[in-house]
C-alpha cells in the first residue's frame, strides 16, 4: 500500500503555529495570564512561557501587571499592545481615494483623503503612491503592511486588480508594485468582501459568528461572504459579485455590458438617479421642496424627504427592499441560513428597509431558512472598507483569525 504525502510538522512550523495561537488567545481575551494561555491552549506551561517571551521581545503583547487574585497567587495579566505597529488601509473607492493609519484593534490615527476628479489610468495610480508616502511620512509606529480594498475584480491571491472600470485599469499588478515600491507586505482584496472581514472582525455582537454576509450598497453593489470563518474571495476571483447578477432583463444598461444588473436598481447612483426623475415630475413632492434644483439633489436628500414621508420616496425604497431581498434569498439559497447585515448610505431608510428585504426574501427561499436569517445592518459605518483592509493584515500577518489568502 503507497503512503500518503503527509506535510511534516517541523520545529520551526510547530513555533510559528503556536506564535498565533498565544497571539489569538491574547487577543480575544484582552487579559489573561500566562497559566490561563496554557489551560485555554492546550500548549505546555514553558511552551507558553517561551512563546510570550517572543512576543514580548518583538513588542506585540505587554505585561499589564498583577490581576485580582482567584485563591491562589495573584496573576500577571498580560495584554496586546495595541499600539505597537501601525496598519496602513486603502480605499480605492470610485470617486475619491481614501487611507489610513490604523492601530491592532481598528483605531484610525491618521487619515488621507484624495479626491480623483475623474482621474484614471497611470494618474490614479500615482494617487495611490501619494496616499501611501503621506501614510508613511505620518507613521510613528512600525508597520505591518498595506492592505487595501478596491472595487471591481480583484484576484486576491496574485493581487492583481482584473477590472475597474471607473480607474480604467486592466491586470494591474498592484499588490506587486506597491510591494517594489515600498518594501512592505500588501494584501489586496474586493472592498465589498473587505468590508465583510472588518464586520466579522472588529463588528459589535460578533462572538461566536462564524457566518456572516455583508451587502455593501454604495455606488456599486457587492456582498462579502464569511463562511465558516472564512473570507470567501472566489478562485480565483469574483466570490459575492451580485451587483451584475441581471435581476431585470430589459432593464437599464449597466456600465458592465448588461442590462437590469441589480446594481442598476439599487446603488445609491440608480436611487438618486431615481429621485431626480420623481422630483421633477411632482414640483409639489416634499423632494422637490428640499432640493430646488433637482440635477444636483445629493443622496442625503433622499434620506431627509424618506425620513419626512414623501410617498414617493417610499415606494422607491420599498421597491430597492424588495429588489435586495431577492438576493438575499439567492445568498441564503447557496450558503443557508445565517446573519446578512447590509452597508453603505442606505442604513438611513432603518427597518422600513429592512422589512421590505425580509419580505421579498421569504416570498423567495424555503421558509424556515428565511426565518432563521437575520437581516441587519452593519454595526460599522463609512470606514468599513478601510477597516477591513487593514483586517486582511491583521489575518495574514498576524494570524488573528482564520481568513488566509492563495
Ligand atoms: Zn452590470
Amino acid at each position: 500500500m503507497k503512503r500518503r504525502p503527509t506535510s511534516k510538522v517541523t520545529p520551526e512550523r510547530a513555533r510559528v503555529y503556536n506564535t498565533r495561537l498565544v497571539l489569538k488567545t491574547i487577543y480575544e481575551r484582552g487579559e489573561i495570564s500566562r497559566a490561563d494561555i496554557a489551560r485555554s491552549t492546550r500548549l505546555a506551561r514553558p511552551t507558553v512561557s517561551d512563546v510570550v517571551a517572543d512576543l514580548m521581545a518583538e513588542g506585540l503583547i505587554e505585561e499589564l501587571g498583577y490581576g485580582p487574585s482567584t485563591g491562589g497567587k495573584r496573576p500577571l495579566l498580560l495584554a496586546l499592545a495595541t499600539g505597537s505597529r501601525q496598519l496602513i488601509g486603502l480605499n480605492l473607492a470610485r470617486e475619491r481615494f481614501s487611507g489610513a493609519l490604523i492601530d491592532l484593534r481598528g483605531e484610525i490615527a491618521h487619515r488621507v483623503d484624495l479626491p480623483l476628479d475623474g482621474r484614471n489610468g497611470n494618474v490614479a495610480l500615482d494617487f495611490v503612491y501619494s496616499a501611501v508616502d503621506a501614510l508613511i511620512a505620518a507613521s510613528n509606529r512600525p508597520l505591518l503592511g498595506i492592505g487595501v480594498g478596491a472595487p471591481g475584480l480583484v484576484d486576491a491571491a496574485s493581487g492583481v486588480m482584473r477590472q475597474a472600470v471607473n480607474l480604467n485599469w486592466r491586470d494591474v499588478p498592484l499588490r506587486d508594485l506597491l510591494q517594489e515600491r515600498y518594501s512592505l507586505p500588501v494584501l489586496i482584496a474586493n472592498d465589498c468582501q473587505v468590508a465583510a472581514l472588518a464586520e466579522y472582525t472588529f463588528g459589535d455582537n460578533i462572538a461566536g459568528v462564524r457566518d456572516l454576509i455583508v451587502i455593501n450598497v454604495g455606488w456599486g453593489v457587492g456582498a462579502g461572504i464569511i463562511h465558516d470563518g472564512h473570507l470567501l474571495y472566489g478562485n480565483p476571483l469574483g466570490a459575492g459579485e451580485i451587483g451584475h447578477v441581471v435581476i431585470d432583463k430589459g432593464g437599464e444598461r449597466c456600465p458592465c455590458g448588461n442590462t437590469g444588473c441589480l446594481e442598476t436598481l439599487v446603488s445609491t447612483h440608480a436611487i438618486l438617479r431615481r429621485a431626480r426623475s420623481l422630483a421633477r415630475q411632482d414640483p409639489d413632492s416634499l423632494l422637490h421642496q428640499f432640493s430646488s434644483h433637482p440635477e444636483a439633489m445629493a443622496f442625503d436628500t433622499v434620506c431627509q424627504a424618506f425620513n419626512s414621508g414623501d410617498p414617493g420616496v417610499r415606494c422607491e425604497i420599498e421597491e430597492v427592499g424588495h429588489s435586495l431581498g431577492a438576493a438575499a434569498a439567492n445568498l441564503v439559497g447557496a450558503f443557508g441560513s445565517c446573519r446578512i447585515l447590509i452597508a453603505g448610505p442606505v442604513s438611513c431608510f432603518g427597518q422600513f428597509l429592512l422589512d421590505a428585504i425580509r419580505e421579498e426574501m421569504a416570498e423567495r427561499c424555503f421558509p424556515s431558512l428565511a426565518t432563521e436569517t437575520e437581516i441587519g445592518f452593519v454595526s460599522l459605518g463609512s470606514d468599513i472598507v478601510l477597516l477591513g483592509a487593514s483586517a486582511l493584515l491583521l489575518h495574514n500577518e498576524l494570524g488573528l483569525f482564520a481568513a488566509p489568502l492563495g
